[in-house]
């Protein structure tokens, strides 16, 4: 059996809707995460297709709610079987049926765009906990052994959970005393019947606008026997289903059939060290009104930034247990509730006196709004500490706004970003900018919005929100906020690291005289980068000045190593960090060997794959007039200049974290004729266009992405040895020179700082005004 050894930051088990959203959410924080599922293909059953209010609110608070289509704002429930109507102020009240392989679906696609590892066909195997980290081992069909290091791992695998049992969580509650079994049947022509009690049992009949009936059937002499119906083949379902209605669907095709119990439990602690639970690993329970999926979604939406401000050692421990805190108490609560319906909705005659109470009560508006609140996922309130404002702890509510230069927003979007968010909706400039200067120093964290409340539904003043949409703290004034801000988004970051702001460094090119290496500023420290091609030229020069920054260079080359060694070299002579990595572009395999290497480099170094900085710098020129280049010549420019960088970034984004920066290397030649190199022109007119539209894919996770364009750029080549040829060269600068490496390298360092930040989809001209004309 062989084994292969692999780390990350977390490692989720299951790759069910719980443990992509968590993905999706750990990458949206910018942690490492590897996702293994035992399955080797998505699930094909509908199984869990309920999704309530909050959960689209959730869904929409990452752009993810239009890949499901259009709500269909279907406000009837029921509670236990009774009719309950679950209007609430939301935009999309009611619940919605999705089937769970479409939601899997959106969640995968999304947690991969956003860099998470999915493996499927990996099932748990071994799973030991050290103090500083996690082994776990999964084995896949033929017998290989994956072993892979976290620093956390989480079990999103379901009630029966592996991760739950290997690390010995109690999972306390009630054995199952009822069944319901539940299929889809195709073929069959019987009356709907919505949660009808029946002397026998219970029978809920829908038939689908496909013509597939969804069956539910309980029947009472399996509780009073006490007894779990397990599984259950076709012959069993018509059986019980005529025993239940009389009816026979014995004529029926049956597409899957499932049953569940009432069994209710929930693991006593949802964080043990660095394990944790999420959805049915950490809670059993009857999926009655749907809420189970709900209720998992809803835990991994409020752990995946907890978890990933953890890893990013952005956080204090008592931000991951309030994990536990809050979500278990949520889910103590739904469980109750779970159980009540149960009882109304399965019990025998003795339910119907209760349940003609709770009828009557539920036609009082509060008490349908209570319920409604309840089911609906809308009226969690967690414990944020002291304060009079009713939003501490809620969900903030949500609205259309207009901010400060005009545009219109609402609450829902400005959470896309993952983000922490300080709403200010004072009106009040002195307030504005008090809030401003005390949220500075959490500038990476949480963006600071000025706006105002198109309509009432938020109260005015100040409001931080936590990425996961709830209120932490609110006032009229800055008092506690900075306290707020430390609590929930850890200590005040260090200045020159923070994304929103960095007010102390400035850089300055001096366009009259001939460049001397910039000093470094420490600005890249902690970061990675590859620079293709930087053995030599404009390519080596960049890896220097990054390095310089602080940055952990890796030095790629061709088939120049000892060239890319001299790199790293004068890099680790001036103190800074570097390693070379050798693969050849534009061949097959190329972007597979170039990341096995760097990966494997990152990982001895840093014990992270993260790549925070990608320069698409290698590059080859043609040389040849359009009428001798050939169709093999041309191939390999287009492959190396402009196929390699494409799948190079394809590949980076799963290593990128949010905030990573992407600088490709074009030419000034996409703006100015020079016939000996049309193709290589049209390389390099491709390459620019992966910053146009990379930049709008890759907004969402604020990776900037730009293109540098270098003019005539001294780089070891014979011609400049030449002064004739140099000085005509020059000529064509504005500034009478040639340009040197390092020119470049410091356009392509300042891309790659946190002050480019708001530069992204750009051309840059580094052509020395050689475009001016
Ligand atoms: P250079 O000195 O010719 O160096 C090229 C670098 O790219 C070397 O590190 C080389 O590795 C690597 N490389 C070439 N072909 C490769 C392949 N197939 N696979 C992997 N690596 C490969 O380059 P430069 O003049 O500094 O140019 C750098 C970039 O700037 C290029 O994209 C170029 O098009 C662009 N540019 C340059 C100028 C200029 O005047 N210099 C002007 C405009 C744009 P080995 O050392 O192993 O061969």
């Amino acid at each position: 059996m062989s084994s292969h050894l692999a780390q990350t930051q977390v490692v989720i088990v299951g790759a069910g809707p719980v443990g992509l959203l968590l993905a999706g959410e750990l990458r949206l924080g910018g942690a490492d995460v590897v996702v293994l599922e035992r399955r080797t293909a998505p699930v094909t059953e509908s199984r869990a297709s309920t999704l309530h209010a909050r959960t689209m609110e959730i869904l929409d608070s990452r752009g993810l709610l239009a890949e499901f289509g259009s709500p269909p704002n279907e406000p009837r429930g029921h509670f236990g079987g009774i009719p309950l109507d679950l209007t609430l102020p939301t935009p999309h009240p009611g619940q919605w049926k999705v089937p769970q392989r479409r939601t899997e679906e959106i969640l995968e696609k999304w947690a991969r765009s956003l860099g998470a590892d999915l493996r499927r066909g990996q099932e748990l195997c071994e799973l030991s906990v050290a103090r500083d980290h996690v082994e776990v081992r999964a084995a896949a069909a033929d017998g290989t052994l994956s072993r892979w290091l976290a620093r956390y791992v989480v079990g999103c695998d379901g009630e029966n959970s592996t991760v739950r049992a290997m690390a010995g969580t109690a999972f306390p509650g009630e054995n199952a005393r009822r069944t319901l079994v539940r299929a889809d049947v195709q073929g069959i022509d019987i009356p709907d019947r919505r949660f009808e009690r029946l002397d026998a049992g219970l029978a809920v009949a829908a038939r689908g606008a496909n013509g597939v009936t969804r069956v539910m059937v309980h029947e009472s002499r399996d509780a009073a026997a006490g007894q779990d119906t397990g599984t259950v083949d076709f012959a069993g379902l018509c059986a019980l289903w005529r025993r239940v209605t009389g009816e026979d669907i014995s004529g029926g095709t049956p597409l899957w059939i499932n049953s569940f119990g009432d069994a209710s439990r929930q693991a006593a602690c949802y964080r043990v060290g660095r394990v944790l639970l999420a959805g049915d690993a950490a809670h059993q329970q009857m999926p009655i009104g749907g809420q189970a999926l709900n209720l998992g979604l809803q835990d991994a939406f409020n752990l995946g930034w907890k978890l990933a401000a953890t890893v990013g050692g952005q956080a204090s421990e008592d931000l991951l247990d309030s994990y536990h805190t809050e979500r278990h108490a949520v889910g103590r609560r739904i469980l109750s509730n779970i159980r009540a319906q149960a009882t109304l909705l399965l019990g025998g005659p003795e339910v119907e006196p209760v349940r003609a109470v709770t009828e009557e009560l539920m036609a009082h508006p509060a008490a349908r709004a209570h319920l409604a609140g309840m089911i609906s996922g809308l009226d969690v309130r967690h414990d944020v500490r002291d304060g009079s404002s009713s939003l501490l702890g809620r969900r903030l509510p949500p609205a259309e706004l207009i901010t400060e230069d005009g545009a219109r927003t609402t609450t829902t979007e400005l959470l896309r970003a993952g983000r922490g968010l300080l709403l200010d909706l004072a009106a009040d400039p002195e307030l504005t900018a008090q809030a401003q200067e005390s949220a500075r120093p959490w500038g990476g964290r949480a963006t600071v919005v000025t706006a105002r409340c198109t309509t009432e539904a938020v109260e005015a003043g100040l409001i931080l929100v936590r990425p996961d949409g709830h209120v932490a703290w609110a006032g009229h004034g800055t008092d506690g906020l900075g306290a707020a801000l430390q609590r929930w988004f850890g200590p005040q970051e260090p200045t020159g690291t923070r994304d929103g702001h960095n007010e102390n460094r400035r850089h300055t090119m001096n366009a009259d005289a001939t460049p001397s290496v910039s000093g470094g500023t420490g600005r890249l420290e902690g970061k990675t980068a590859l620079v293709t091609g930087s053995s030599r030229g404009i390519g080596r020069a960049t890896a220097v000045r990054l390095a310089r920054d602080g940055a952990l260079v890796a030095v790629h080359c061709s088939s120049r190593q000892d060239a890319a060694e001299e790199t790293v070299a004068t890099i680790e002579k001036e103190g800074g960090r570097a390693f070379a990595v050798r693969a050849e572009l534009g061949v097959p395999g190329d972007v597979d060997e170039l990341f096995g290497g760097l990966e494997d480099a990152l990982t001895e170094r840093t014990g992270s794959t993260r790549l925070d900085i990608l320069v698409n710098n290698a590059g080859v020129m043609g040389g040849v007039a359009p009428e001798q280049t050939t169709p093999d010549d041309f191939d390999r420019i287009i492959a190396v200049n402009a196929k390699a960088p494409f799948f190079l970034i394809q590949r980076a984004l799963e290593n990128l974290p949010n905030g990573g920066r992407i600088i490709n290397i074009s030419s000034g030649l996409t703006r100015c004729a020079n016939p000996s190199e049309i193709a290589y022109a049209m390389s390099k007119g491709a390459v620019e266009q992966l910053a146009l539209h990379f930049a709008r894919l890759l907004g969402p996770r604020r990776i900037t992405i730009n293109s540098v364009a270098p003019g005539i750029t001294r780089n070891g080549s014979p011609v400049f040895d030449m002064p004739q040829a140099v000085e005509e060269m020059a000529g064509l600068s504005a500034f009478h020179r040639v340009g040197e490496p390092e020119d470049i390298a410091d356009v392509v360092a300042f891309l790659a700082s946190d002050e480019a930040r708001w530069v992204t989809g750009s051309f840059v001209d580094a052509t020395g005004g050689t475009l001016l004309g």
